[in-house]
């Protein structure tokens, strides 16, 4: 595996709209309830029974999974959020 998405960027407002629609469905992730792509970075492991369910779930402590993966409601920005106009300024001519 070596063509990583791209963590850590800001989220485009569709992709923050269909996150939010995600979290008002209550549609979050049962273990961290944040928003995550990949498996959740909070489970250390989980075994399942022989029939295929969940049997166990086992944590990380706290302080020991990082959560840069996982979109949490309140980092989403505003739906009528509109963008500050900084930054990129001292690029042009
Ligand atoms: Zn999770």
């Amino acid at each position: 595996m070596s063509s990583d998405p791209d963590e850590g960027q800001p989220l485009s407002p569709e992709q923050a709209a269909d996150i939010r629609a995600r979290f008002d469905r209550g549609d979050g992730c049962r273990h961290c309830g944040g928003i995550h792509v990949r498996s959740c970075p909070r489970v250390r492991r989980l075994a399942f029974h022989p029939n295929g369910t969940l049997a166990e779930v086992e944590f990380w402590p706290d302080g020991r999974w990082s959560d840069a993966s996982v979109i949490w409601p309140e980092e989403l920005p505003g739906p009528a959020e509109e963008e500050p106009e900084s930054g990129d300024d001292a690029r042009r001519g």
